[in-house]
């Protein structure tokens, strides 16, 4: 094939050749690289958790915080986690690197709870194949025991991509989790293509209302629409909504004003390391927030 070269691989053994198609192949070893570099950083204490802040749209106030991984590779500098959850998708890696969140942020939620703070609600992002673990109930059973959270302060953002194929083990897996006492979200909602019949039968109670389409609200009709649909499905269900990647006062006042129970973006805080988070919470004033205008 044209588009095909051969290399001598000597490091692969001798007389072994393999085939690569040269793009593919510099993706590959990019890939591979993080890969190292990412299995290093989770036992090297370069990952950290940071925490933004999440508002109840009606009174201003704090009601919790969503967990956001970040890595600070000594030498690249900050790495994104779009760029290195695939990775850690693809290589398996998400397993330890998921349990790690998983008890970080419950030893933040013990740590925030003992400092006063015991009806704070910290989000965890739960990637698919996580999820899709048959082991994935008695893992956060396990660590909820070892780090002593309360499960009625935890709530885990699924995507709905982990539900694409819903079936009856996905379903009781749902429902174990719930009876553990946790809050369950579909984070990224919006995105995917969710069976809304489905949604009814899950145990879930929040919707997470994608970026995408509250970026450009209220100006952008079709993102508009979207809003409108979901912030109506979820009223009828009963679930709450999460708005994310609010910016700027008009986003606020257009979801509010359509009965968007919480919201969480730059315009209240960025995420940011616990110390930060806590200076942040002392000095967040409600008052500011709802002092704002409500329809536009
Ligand atoms: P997500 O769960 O949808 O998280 C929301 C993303 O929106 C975060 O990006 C957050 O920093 C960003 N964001 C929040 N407010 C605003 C805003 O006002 N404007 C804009 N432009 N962005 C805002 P981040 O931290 O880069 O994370 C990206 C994605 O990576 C997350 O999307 C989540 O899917 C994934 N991720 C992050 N941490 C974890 C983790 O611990 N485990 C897993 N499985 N995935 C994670
Ligand atoms: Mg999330
Ligand atoms: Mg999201
Ligand atoms: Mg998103």
């Amino acid at each position: 094939h044209a588009d095909t070269a051969m290399y001598g691989a000597k490091e692969a053994g001798r007389n072994n050749y393999q085939f690569f198609v040269p793009e593919m192949n510099a993706r590959a070893l990019e890939r591979l690289m993080l890969e190292n570099a990412l299995r290093r950083a989770i036992e090297g204490g370069e990952l950290k958790l940071h925490f933004q802040p999440q508002l109840n749209a009606q009174d201003g106030a704090l009601t919790g915080c969503e967990a956001l991984l970040r890595w600070n590779h000594p030498e690249i500098g900050a790495i994104g986690p779009a760029q290195f959850i695939p990775v850690a998708e693809e290589s398996g890696l998400i397993v330890p690197l998921g349990e790690w969140v998983l008890h970080g942020a419950c030893r933040q939620q013990v740590a925030w709870a003992r400092a006063g703070h015991r009806e704070l609600m910290v989000a965890i992002n739960i990637s698919a194949l996580q999820f899709r673990r048959e082991d994935f109930a008695d893992v956060v059973t396990r660590i909820l025991a070892e780090t002593g959270a309360d499960p009625a302060c935890i709530e885990l953002e699924i995507t709905e991509t982990a539900l694409m194929q819903p079936s009856e083990a996905l379903y009781e897996r749902l429902v174990a989790l719930g009876r553990l006492g946790l809050t369950l979200a579909l984070d990224d909602f919006g995105t995917g293509y969710s069976s809304l019949s489905y949604l009814k039968r899950l145990p879930i109670s929040r919707l997470k209302l994608d970026y995408s389409f509250v970026r450009d609200l209220p100006g952008d009709q079709e993102d508009a629409a979207v809003a409108s649909a979901t912030l109506s499905l979820a009223r009828d269900l009963g679930l709450e909504v999460v708005a994310e990647g609010v910016e700027v006062i008009e986003q606020f006042a257009w979801l509010k004003a359509r009965g968007c129970s919480k919201m969480q973006g730059y315009l209240f805080g960025r995420p940011m390391p616990p110390e930060e988070f806590e200076r942040w919470m002392a000095a967040h004033d409600p008052a500011r927030v709802i002092g704002s205008p409500d329809t536009v």
